[in-house]
């Protein structure tokens, strides 16, 4: 049983195909159209083909009728002439007529079966009152019906049974029914017709059949060919043979498909080459540290007889290369936990007012060493919900950089604003500044503007892509100016209240 389902679901399954869909409506609309053309024409000749014989009779029907008067057939059924008549009508047609008089009795009838019998037919009773003839095609039984009355035009007063009539009748002439003949007709040469009409219809039409299933084949793989070339460029990028952009312009569509998909390969080459980038500067940076440690360990091993201060000097130095290395690590692996987007953020309500003050005490030392002036000015107490740790980070970045890039005896002034929405942290420094082209830049992985003044200072280019992560998961916004030996102004913006989306 449930092989069966799934034997059924697979063969569902090629319906969900664009070519087999396109294949069925080519094809119904082409055979549809045929089909009900054929069973239009064959009813409506067979309309036309009853209604034309009905008439013929008819016509002659009435011709014998008045014949039947003219001989007074009703009265005396020994007529040759009406006997031929009838003959031959019944011959032409195939048909059977039988003669009834007024009495309802039957005084002719061509297959002479039922002569002096009565007929109470509900038809023949109503058509010798009124007068009224009909005709029935009888579908079913194949046959064509007629009733029709036998009329003799009698004078007014006559018809009026010998009373006056109402008005002047007088000359004027009534018709009075003195029989009815009812006429079957057989409709079979019609039908035969219609069947050799059939069987030809039929034939074109199977013909037709094959020529629109060829022609709905060909058309479904025609206009599916370009979605197949566009699997086939994808599939091609995707095995790596060309990272070239696909290009499919049949249809608006396969366009729009193609537009789409070369947009994110190019999104991908993007990132593909900032990650290079950034092994490539990653193992460089490692690098750097090692390499001075390895330098100086050989030179001492280089030499022999090394006087202890020397020894102890260049311990000194390996010891700061290991420094920065440790620096450089710690940095990559905040960046790492930065990526990870706001799971890591641990959300508290902080006193920005607070954590300014213990950040700004944290830097005061080497601001001193530089003779560098640090300043905290705020207008109002704030308290925002941030990640303290993260904030703390952001702050002590800027600053930091504002004491490194700045001049002897230079000010650092930290500025503290709110309104309902946001908290406002302005870092302005007196320092070197940074130039116009390398604005865009500074917030890139290992980016340094002065790149031989930057490792004397002992940054690692990661300070501010960090700085900017951080701010991100808060939602916030950070920007800089900047006027080259005048000084810097980072201003970071950040809301109150942390929103969960
Ligand atoms: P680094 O570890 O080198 O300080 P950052 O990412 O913190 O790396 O900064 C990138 C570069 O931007 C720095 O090398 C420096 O050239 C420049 N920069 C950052 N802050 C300042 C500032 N306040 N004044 C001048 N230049 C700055």
């Amino acid at each position: 049983m449930d092989m069966k389902i799934r034997n059924v679901w697979n063969q569902l399954k090629i319906l969900r195909s664009l070519k087999a869909r396109i294949f069925i409506i080519v094809f119904l609309i082409g055979i549809i159209p045929s089909v009900i053309m054929r069973y239009g024409i064959l009813t409506s000749y067979e309309d036309r083909a009853v209604s034309l014989r009905t008439s013929d009779v008819q016509r002659q029907l009435n011709i014998i009728a008045d014949h039947l008067i003219a001989y007074s057939y009703l009265t005396d059924a020994s007529s040759e002439v009406i006997s031929a008549e009838l003959e031959q009508l019944s011959n032409l047609y195939d048909g059977r007529v039988i003669i009834i008089n007024s009495n309802l009795k039957v005084i002719k009838d061509t297959y002479g079966i039922s002569e002096g019998k009565t007929v109470i037919s509900e038809e023949v009773v109503k058509c010798m009152k009124d007068g009224a003839g009909s005709s029935d095609f009888k579908d079913e039984y194949d046959y064509i019906e007629f009733i029709t009355p036998i009329l003799e035009k009698v004078p007014m007063e006559e018809a009026a049974g010998g009373e006056k009539p109402a008005g002047d009748g007088k000359g004027k002439e009534k018709d009075v029914v003195r029989g009815v003949m009812l006429t079957s007709v057989s409709t079979d040469s019609i039908i035969a017709t219609m069947d050799i009409l059939s069987r030809k219809a039929l034939i074109m039409e199977i013909m037709m059949l094959f020529v629109i299933f060829g022609i709905a084949l060909v058309l479904a793989k025609i206009l599916v060919k370009p979605f197949e070339r566009v699997t086939k460029a994808i599939s091609e990028v995707k095995e790596g043979f060309t990272d070239e952009p696909v290009s499919v312009p049949d249809y608006l569509e396969t366009e729009h498909i193609v537009d789409a998909f070369n947009e994110l390969l190019s999104r991908m080459k993007v990132l593909d080459t900032s990650r290079q980038e950034f092994v490539s500067n990653v193992s460089h940076e490692l690098k750097t540290p090692i390499t001075s440690v390895k330098v100086l360990a050989d030179s001492l091993l280089a030499q022999e007889n090394v006087p202890a201060e020397l020894y102890r000097e260049f311990m000194v130095d390996i010891a700061e290369e290991i420094d920065r290395e440790d620096k450089i690590i710690n940095d990559l692996l905040s960046m790492v936990k930065m990526d990870k987007k706001v799971a890591s953020l641990n959300i508290s309500v902080v006193d920005i007012n607070a954590l300014t003050e213990i950040v700004l005490k944290r830097l005061r030392p080497i601001a001193c060493k530089r003779d560098i002036e640090l300043v905290f000015e705020s207008n109002r107490a704030v308290t925002a919900e941030v990640d303290e740790v993260k904030m703390t980070l952001i702050l002590t970045n800027l600053v930091e950089n504002a004491i490194k890039y700045n001049k002897e005896q230079g000010a650092v002034k930290v500025v503290l604003d709110a309104d309902h929405q946001f908290f406002t942290l302005n870092i302005v420094d007196t320092g070197i500044g940074i130039p116009q082209d390398s604005l865009e830049h500074i917030y890139e992985r290992f980016y340094r503007v002065d790149k031989s003044h930057s490792r004397e200072i002992g940054g690692t280019g990661l300070g501010l892509a960090i700085t900017r992560s951080a701010v991100l998961l808060h939602r916030g916004s950070i920007k800089v100016s900047s006027v080259e030996g005048e000084g810097t102004t980072f201003t970071v913006k950040i809301p109150l209240s942390y929103v969960v989306v």
